[in-house]
C-alpha cells in the first residue's frame, strides 16, 4: 500500500473512532458540551449559523472558549468555506461582548484553529479556541510593539488609497 493510502486509511479509521463519542457532533451538543451561566448568557451558548460557542472545560487562559464550527465531524480542508469560519468568529464575537460587559480587563482576545492530531488538535471535530486575556500573547505584544515603534519613526500613513 503507497505511503499517501495508508495516510488515508488511517485518517478514516481515526475518524470513525473519535466520531462514537464526539461531545461536538450536532446530536451530542446539548448533552455533552458545558455552557454558560444564564445570568452571563441567556441562551447558555451562542449560535451563528452552525458554528455554537461555549466555554472551554480545558482552556488556555484566563478566559478560554470554543466555537464548534460545524456540523460535520470531519471535513478535507479544501471544503472549508470561509462562511464555516466566519460564523465562528461571530458567535465568538457575541461572547467577547457579554465578555466586555462584565470584565473590562480582558482586552486582548486571539482565536486559533489547529485542525487534526498532527496540527495538535485534540479533539477531531473542526472547531476553534477563542482565549482572552488582560494583556497580549507574546507575537501580538511584538506586533503591537513594531507597529508603535514604525508610527514613532515614519508617523501616519497618509497617502493609502
Ligand atoms: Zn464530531
Amino acid at each position: 500500500m503507497a505511503v499517501l493510502d495508508l495516510r488515508r486509511e488511517l485518517l478514516r479509521a481515526l475518524m470513525e473512532k473519535t466520531r462514537a463519542n464526539c461531545p461536538f457532533c450536532p446530536e451530542n451538543v446539548e448533552t455533552k458540551t458545558p455552557m454558560f451561566p444564564k445570568s452571563f448568557l441567556a441562551g447558555g451558548r451562542t449560535q451563528s449559523g452552525d458554528a455554537v460557542v461555549m466555554p472551554n472545560l480545558l482552556g488556555h487562559a484566563e478566559q478560554s472558549v470554543l466555537a464548534i464550527l460545524l456540523r460535520e465531524h470531519h471535513l478535507k480542508l479544501t471544503d472549508f468555506t470561509p462562511r464555516m469560519l466566519l460564523d465562528g468568529f461571530h458567535g465568538s464575537m457575541e461572547y467577547l461582548k457579554c465578555l466586555s460587559e462584565v470584565d473590562t480587563s480582558v482586552k486582548f482576545p486571539v482565536f486559533v484553529f489547529n485542525y487534526l492530531t498532527l496540527a495538535g488538535s485534540s479533539i477531531f471535530h473542526p472547531h476553534m479556541q477563542i482565549l482572552v486575556r488582560d494583556r497580549p500573547f507574546f507575537l501580538v505584544k511584538l506586533l503591537m510593539d513594531k507597529s508603535q515603534a514604525y508610527w514613532k519613526e515614519h508617523g501616519p500613513i497618509t497617502d493609502a488609497v
